[in-house]
């Protein structure tokens, strides 16, 4: 029979939980949320005259924190009315009405045994063949469903949800050996098509893949920083944007995830790891633990590598000093180096230009990324067998823009792993195998991307995407016509796309001439015409200079086009 998700129960209202029922309810389900009773009354309960067993003392805990997460920003909730569809409760007087639902989701507290004792409640009310999934960010899944029934264990797995859970893609799957393979299936489809989620099924291993590579990714910039002495403003300007990764780079990120939760999951890789060559990079360093002493936890505690001060009525942010740890005026960062990353337009290219060299920033370069393309080459197969879910889980868990494996096939695979060798950072064994065979860690093929399969020596598309139309795997090979800010590519079956990349997709002469060319060509030798592009924003509108000098003379299709597109918003 298929399986049909109608209600959904989300056990615990923290942060994660309570966002996790407002996403649920998003995509149209009913959610029941439940968290710990409330024992005691407060004094504003006592007030109003209420006794401990009055269901809103009981309720208080969960519908606190369920008010908390709907004023988050941004918003977990599409709109604030779908809240109705969230249904509040307690462990102790509503636990029995998961017997209605047809997918439990756990996310209480990070303890094997508190979780443990609540799987044991959970077994006397739900209902057989529901699923049942736990959202751990690194407790082993097999340890958790130790004196589990059969049918409890075959409907288990781990539902790994980032934060916040509306707009982080990543949703990492885990199973057990005892999971139905139907679970695992029927959760990757309904995570991609019903939550929108990039899905990716992990190893049951520490951390799982996200975690494991991006701490281990935070946690050896903060060791360079020692040897290279580049202050808080610096990193965060060399591991932002002008590498493909958000904004808040390393440390905003920290300040916005909670330094501590970042040391607890470093830790707990620490204490985990029995094998990893690169155990050492999870130690915390000096730095690390002043501030975790004084409780500069970020964002939470109101300081952590940045502190956001009020004067003269104005805020301002400061950023940390890690040798004197006095907070001061953020500085104007500027690098040499940066200029000519920033000519280049793609991403792709620009790896090239800022590892090049041999000044302090390139040689900053070259240590980050050689030690992480080492390290995730010997993660394989501990943590994954295949390569692009790696790329996939980073991309989409930490908001990167290329992966590991990506970025070093933009800098070529073979060359990068010489480099890297004399370097003495020691790339696996499998990653010599290919590139003696002159392959690489991914190939487009038919505008397909493939990537290179450990186990067969070869390349292989990856699953899924046989039926994905990418312009990025089609602009070499298809693109039929093309200018500074526009391009024609042909997809096949009669249709062409008309693609901008001016700076923002913002609309100039080079578009206007590329629409013109595109309807001139969708109208003589073709069916259709698509205008799409994959840049972060469609457009950004007209250059309004421009557009107020457009002569007159030029023809109404062309106004007419330039109108529709300024106006389209996605
Ligand atoms: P949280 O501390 O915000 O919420 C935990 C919830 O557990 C609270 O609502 C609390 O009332 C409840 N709880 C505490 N003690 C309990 C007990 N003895 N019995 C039953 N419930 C109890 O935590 P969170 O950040 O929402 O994390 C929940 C789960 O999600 C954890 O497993 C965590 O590892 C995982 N996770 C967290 C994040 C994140 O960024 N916070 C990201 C991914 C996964």
């Amino acid at each position: 029979m298929a399986r049909k998700i109608r209600k959904v129960a989300v056990l615990g209202a923290g942060v994660m939980g309570a966002q996790i029922a407002c996403h649920f309810a998003n995509i149209g389900i009913e959610v029941l949320l439940l968290d710990m009773p409330a024992k005691e009354i407060n004094e504003k309960e006592q007030k109003a005259g209420l006794l401990p067993e009055h269901p809103k003392v009981r309720n208080r805990i969960v519908n606190d924190l369920f008010l908390k997460a709907t004023r988050l920003k941004p918003a977990p909730l599409y709109l604030q009315t779908y809240s109705n569809r969230i249904t509040t409760g307690n462990f102790e007087d509503d636990l029995h009405k998961i017997a209605e639902c047809d997918w439990v989701i756990e996310a209480i507290i990070e303890n094997l045994k508190i979780k443990q004792e609540l799987y044991t409640k959970i077994e006397k009310h739900r209902k057989p063949g529901s699923l049942i999934t736990t959202n751990t960010s690194g407790i082993p899944i097999q340890m958790l469903i130790q004196g589990r029934s059969e049918d409890f264990a075959a409907h288990f797995c781990g539902t790994h949800f980032f934060n916040p859970p509306r707009y982080l893609k990543l949703l990492e799957i885990i199973p057990s050996p005892n999971t139905n393979q139907e679970v695992i299936d029927f959760l990757t489809d309904f995570g991609e098509r019903f939550l929108g989620k990039s899905v990716v099924s992990c190893k049951d291993t520490p951390a799982f893949i996200a975690n494991r590579v991006g701490v281990y990714s935070m946690m050896s910039v903060f060791h360079l920083i020692d040897e290279f002495g580049f202050t808080v403003d610096e990193i965060d300007k060399l591991t932002g944007p002008i590498i493909g990764r958000p904004k808040s780079a390393t440390f905003r990120t920290c300040d916005v995830v909670g330094l501590d939760t970042l040391v607890f999951v470093a830790q707990n890789l620490q204490k985990a790891l029995q094998d990893d060559e690169a155990k050492d990079v999870f130690q915390i360093p000096e730095f690390i633990q002043h501030m975790m002493g004084n409780q500069w936890l970020g964002s939470k505690t109101g300081q952590g590598f940045y502190k956001k001060i009020k004067s003269e009525g104005k805020s301002e942010i400061l950023s940390l000093n890690l040798e004197s740890f006095e907070y001061q005026e953020k500085q104007r960062v500027k690098f040499g180096e940066f200029e000519a990353a920033k000519a280049v337009p793609h991403l792709n290219d620009r790896f090239k230009v800022l590892l090049k060299g041999n000044s302090k920033v390139n040689q900053f370069y070259q240590k980050m990324f050689f030690g992480l393309f080492a390290y995730v080459s010997n993660r394989m197969p501990e943590i994954t067998d295949d390569l692009y879910k790696i790329d996939e889980a980073i991309c989409s868990g930490f908001a990167w823009e290329m992966g590991p494996f990506e970025i070093w096939e933009s800098l070529g695979a073979k060359k990068t792993l010489s480099m890297m060798e004399e370097m003495g950072f020691k790339a696996a064994n499998w990653v010599h195998n290919m590139v003696q065979e002159d392959l690489g860690f991914y190939q487009l093929k038919d505008g397909l991307k493939q990537y290179y399969d450990v186990n067969t020596n070869a390349h292989q598309t990856i699953p899924g995407t046989e039926n994905l139309v990418l312009l990025n795997n089609l602009r070499s090979s298809k693109t039929i016509w093309s200018n500074e800010g526009a391009s024609i590519i042909d997809l096949g079956d009669g249709i062409i796309n008309l693609e901008f990349h001016t700076k923002m997709n913002t609309i100039g002469s080079e578009i206007i001439q590329g629409t013109n060319k595109a309807i001139e060509l969708a109208e003589s030798d073709y069916k259709a015409l698509i205008i799409s592009n994959e840049g972060e924003n469609f457009s950004a509108g007209a250059i309004l200079d421009w557009y107020l000098c457009w002569p007159l003379n030029r023809s109404l299709k062309s106004w007419t086009w330039l109108f529709a597109l300024s106006k389209i918003q996605c």
